[in-house]
């Protein structure tokens, strides 16, 4: 048993084996080779595998799902039977002399551009598959138990680093937690692990001796521990229970409304990162999303996602609250979220550089497509928009503009909108000192305070070296809330935070006399801070 301490991002207790993922190893790398026979042996031992794995996953989806369902495994298993597709791989490895990964990959490529160049959409949809079962025989070539899959088993994953784009595309359901090496508390790497709702830490060595080992995370100590012996197995176990008694407690708080006990009532909203995060939000009974942090959908796809794309996710989310208000935050890539289709140049210093609202009014055609899916899908629910990154006046009548231009040209075209309302995040200090005069330009503001800590402090967010300092409870940032919330009621706005200081729930009483109206948090974090509102007085002292 050997025990590692790091830093917590979410107090709680995994239990399960470890995964060790690894960037370089999804990376396909060009390899001569010299035995040419060696390597076409691997590629037909991979292949063998590949088919038994299929096969297995058809019978599980046979049960579980029917078998319209699990035809596509069959699909998949016959096309790795192809003479076309094997035919391909062997000539690149013995004629071109290239390893077996890269012979699979460029072939799986090749075959996938054909098929999305056919007329018949049947043989346009295979295209996908032939690139899934590419990455699949890659994933086993790669020395991966099991391919492209984690496996069945929820796993507790080990990694160096994890960008956001990498852990928006984790299949949830299969991950008990995270551990990484690098990467900093305040990234939005940490806040996905809040919104899954599943224990991380970070600042541990990880490598891939540890691939298999059965593991526990504690969120509490900030400690993994390795191997654990079967009286610590049993003592995590029990505080497991013990956790889950407690989430089962709150739950009595639900369907209960969010007021003080002097009748103050507040907005209490949850942050999401992805259409799938809406039953989250319903589970935890939030009343509404306070932040869809729409670059997720960015990050998800591998070019710009469409604007019927778009429509669709909003669409979804809108009628899925019925009725509940719904905030989106428009695009908000650069600093830690880089889209690698949006070719941004390098910059000395992303988190001040090129990026949110910069990029969109700069890109025009970007946030064009963007605002029509939001006013299109308004529609259909309580939507309203908010802004990131705002600096100025100037800017806030530009987006404006801007909207409105989108708007007379959809409603031209008879297309159906609702009334939004648009609000501002309030993230820089420049902002803050603006407060007042930004307030008469729009509805709200949602203080965002992950940013604006780190630009109030002059502290790098992402850099983990200096998190023990980054403090979101200093002064300068309590005193530039405030600031913000009487500006914003001064000018007729309603204010909220967004940021995960608005989930602390040692502020939560601090910040309800200063006179907040929204708290927008992780949907995990809804109850406990619905149970504090409810026992706070504001009437008390003072
Ligand atoms: C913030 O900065 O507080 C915020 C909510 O936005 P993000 O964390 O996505 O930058
Ligand atoms: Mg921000």
């Amino acid at each position: 048993m050997e025990r590692y301490t790091g830093k917590s991002i979410l107090k709680g207790i995994a239990i399960g084996k470890i995964l060790f993922y690894s960037r370089e190893e999804q990376v396909v790398q060009r390899r001569s080779i010299t035995d040419p026979e060696a390597e076409l042996a691997r590629y037909e031992k991979a292949r063998e595998t590949a088919i038994e794995q299929l096969q297995a996953l058809y019978e599980k989806a046979l049960k579980e799902v029917g078998e319209v369902n699990a035809a596509i495994f069959e699909v998949h298993a016959m096309m790795l039977e192809d003479d076309d597709f094997n035919d391909s791989v062997k000539n690149i490895i013995e004629f071109q002399k290239l390893n077996a990964e890269y012979a699979v990959a460029a072939t799986g490529d090749n075959f996938s551009r054909m098929f999305a160049k056919m007329d018949d959409e049947y043989m346009q949809a295979r295209s996908a598959d032939v690139k899934d079962i590419a990455e699949r025989v890659v994933g086993i070539l790669h020395g991966r138990r099991d391919g492209k899959d984690p496996g069945d088993e929820p796993v507790i994953l080990a990694a160096k680093d994890l960008a956001p784009s990498e852990t928006v595309q984790m299949d949830k359901s299969k991950l008990l937690g995270f551990v990484t090496e690098l990467g900093s508390a305040n990234s939005h790497t940490a806040i996905l692990a809040r919104t899954m709702n599943i224990p991380a830490l970070i600042g541990i060595h990880v490598g891939p001796e540890m691939d298999g080992l059965m593991a526990v995370i504690d969120g509490i100590a900030g400690e993994l521990i390795l191997n654990p012996d079967a009286d610590t197995l049993k003592a995590y176990r029990e505080k497991q229970q013990e956790e889950l008694r407690q989430r089962e407690l709150l739950q009595q708080l639900k369907n209960k409304e969010d007021v003080t006990l002097d009748g103050k009532h507040i907005k209490l909203y949850a942050n999401i990162g992805s259409v799938g995060d809406t039953a989250k939000v319903l589970a935890n009974d939030a009343d509404g999303i306070g932040l869809f942090r729409s670059e997720f959908l960015y990050l998800e796809k591998s070019d710009y996602p469409t604007e019927e794309e778009q429509f669709q996710a909003y669409k979804t989310v809108a009628e899925t609250m019925a009725g509940k208000k719904v905030i989106i935050r428009t695009l908000d890539i650069g600093a830690d979220k880089q889209v690698d289709y949006f070719q941004m140049d390098k910059e000395e210093n992303p988190a001040m550089g090129y990026r949110a609202i910069r990029i969109c009014l700069d890109r025009t055609e970007i946030f064009k497509t963007q605002l029509r899916a939001l006013l299109r899908a308004s529609a259909y629910g309580n939507l309203s928009v908010m802004y990131p990154m705002i600096i100025s006046v100037k800017e806030v009548r530009q987006i404006k503009a801007i909207v409105e231009e989108v708007r007379s040209e959809l409603a031209e075209k008879g297309i159906p909108m609702g009334e939004i309302e648009q609000g501002i995040m309030i993230e820089t200090p420049a902002a803050v000192l603006i407060s007042d005069l930004l307030a008469k330009e729009v509805d709200f503001f949602s203080i965002g305070t992950n940013d604006l800590t780190q630009y109030t402090l002059a502290i790098d967010r992402q850099n983990a070296k200096l998190d023990s300092i980054y403090d979101a409870h200093h002064p300068a940032v309590l005193r530039a809330i405030q600031m913000v919330i009487e500006n914003g009621h001064k000018g007729g706005c309603w204010v909220g935070i967004c940021g995960e200081l608005g989930a602390d729930t040692t502020l939560t009483e601090t910040f309800l006399k200063m006179g907040i109206d929204e708290l927008s948090v992780t949907p995990a974090a809804v109850l406990p801070i619905r149970k504090i509102i409810r026992e706070t007085d504001l009437r008390e002292e003072g």
